[in-house]
């Protein structure tokens, strides 16, 4: 079991075994022996590997709790092997914290997500897709009303949410996947807070459309769709917009991103797809912000003004200070948890850092 804890923290870290081993001043030769159980490394060596992996030590001592089985990892073709290790190391990282907590504090956690009843047993074309999310946000209770935290919703339906900042250089947005009786959702932590909504928004796609899609539908443009219906539903897209336009101005997009959380070169497809721009009209939106610049990148890769605000979860920091508390643990535990020194921990616990938030 340590061989296969030192194996995971190092391909979370990203390294090689050369690359930790130089590290931690061991052979890449000696390292290989510790990962395969050949040899137990001194608690010397444990101290130096955790340091250069920044974990722990029980980190290395803790039972891999589980496996994930992918759905959809929405990735650039330039994402690395070992980028992707990478993420998905920190992905199931994140995911066993999250259930040592659990069994710490067994309280009010909701019940693991399942998919509302009534879904239809065959998708056939985008306006169906569109149906389900509507279907979705019937079933989660939101009307047709923006939705402000989406993460909180989702992790208020049963579905664990985390946010990775492994994404190889921005190379991936999102996936989704199983992990035992879980249903895992991650999303990129450096992307803006429309574009991890989006995401977000189009994983929860794949769990719903999963084995329903006809044949000719592809599976990534029905979720796109369904992400954008799900954001903002086709009767409030009419609305905001009305039924047939022929030029959208910027400072409009603008002012319904920051309502909806959509960015403004989804609405833009969003008025494609409902038909309130034609095909060509929808070109011209699209040169033209291909045009414009901001910085030295377009409007396509970078939107002008103010970003919309990241997606920031605490529920999880929050449950570990109740149960610190509470004496449900200790203060190690704790700064394990939340990946902190037992030092930084107790200045947290003082207030002096009122604005520490992350855990990583
Ligand atoms: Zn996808």
């Amino acid at each position: 079991m340590l061989g296969a804890r030192i194996k995971q923290g190092r391909l979370a870290a990203g390294l090689s075994q050369r690359e930790l081993g130089r590290a931690v001043g061991l052979s890449a030769m000696a390292l290989s022996k510790y990962e395969n159980d050949q040899i137990k490394p001194s608690s010397d060596a444990l101290l130096r590997l955790g340091k250069a992996l920044g974990v722990r030590t029980e980190y290395f001592f803790r039972e891999p709790a589980v496996a994930l089985a992918e759905i959809d990892f929405r990735k650039h073709a330039g994402l690395s092997d070992k980028d992707e290790k990478r993420a998905l190391e920190d992905v199931r990282e994140q995911l066993e914290r999250w259930l040592v907590l659990e069994a710490i504090i067994p309280a009010s956690w909701p019940k693991p997500f399942v998919l509302p009843a009534g879904l239809p047993n065959h998708v056939a074309s985008l306006d169906e897709v569109e149906a389900v999310a509507e279907h979705l946000r019937e079933a989660w209770k939101l009307g047709s009303a923006p939705i402000g935290n989406l993460v909180d919703k989702m992790e208020e339906e049963g579905l664990k949410v985390i946010l990775t900042a492994h994404d190889g250089g921005k190379k991936f947005d999102g996936l989704v996947a199983k992990a035992n009786e879980h249903t895992v959702v991650v999303v990129s932590k450096n992307w803006p807070g429309d574009r991890q909504r989006f995401t977000l928004a189009h994983e929860l796609g794949h769990l719903m459309l999963h084995d329903r899609l006809a044949q000719d539908l592809d599976p990534e443009k029905a979720c796109h769709r369904f992400a954008g219906a799900f954001l903002v539903p086709k009767a409030e897209a009419l609305r905001a917009l009305g039924e047939s336009r022929t030029w959208l101005e910027p400072q409009e997009l603008f002012l319904l991103k920051h309502e909806w959380g959509l960015s403004m070169n989804s609405w833009i497809n969003r008025a494609l797809e409902l038909g309130i721009l034609t095909a060509s009209a929808g070109r011209r939106h699209k040169q033209f912000f291909a045009e414009q610049r901001e910085g030295d990148v377009s409007w396509r890769e970078l939107e002008p003004g103010q970003p919309y605000p990241k997606e920031c979860p605490t529920r999880f920091v929050q449950l570990v200070y109740r149960a610190l508390g509470e004496d449900l643990m200790g203060e190690s535990k704790a700064s394990e948890l939340l990946g902190v020194k037992v030092s930084d921990l107790r200045s947290r616990r003082r207030m002096e850092d009122a604005n520490a938030l992350g855990y990583q």
